[in-house]
């Protein structure tokens, strides 16, 4: 856990958020500015930077998260209808929060 990270403090359940999903390594819980009609945020427990960072022994827990969007995806009735897992990596990626996540978006075409 980083001190300053509020992903970190959402997975600890020190900062609000709506989860929709917990496990012992994963978080899910519903972007604070929503990009479409479902727009969910996948984030490992254990504060990982980013993509850039990610090392070899990191790829089951990665695994997991991308298991975790399946699951959301069956949840929210879109497995057939599909949808968007992204990753934003460094700045020019386009990444604003420093805590590796992926964004799963559906309900929108495009
Ligand atoms: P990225 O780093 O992938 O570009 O974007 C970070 C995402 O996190 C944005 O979509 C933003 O709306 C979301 N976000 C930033 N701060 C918070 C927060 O405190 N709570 C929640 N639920 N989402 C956040
Ligand atoms: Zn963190």
């Amino acid at each position: 856990m980083t001190g300053s990270c509020i992903f970190c403090k959402i997975a600890a359940h020190e900062s609000a958020a709506e989860i929709e999903y917990e496990d012992e390594d994963v978080v899910a819980f519903k972007d604070i500015y929503p990009k479409a009609p479902i727009h969910l945020l996948i984030i490992p427990r254990r504060h990982i930077e980013s993509l850039a960072r990610l090392d070899e022994p990191d790829a089951v827990l990665l695994g997991r998260c991308l298991l975790v969007a399946r699951r959301l995806g069956e949840a929210y009735g879109m497995a057939e209808r599909g949808y968007r897992v992204n990753c934003h990596c460094g700045p020019e990626g386009g990444q604003v929060v420093y805590h590796l996540h992926f964004h799963f978006l559906a309900g929108r075409r495009g």
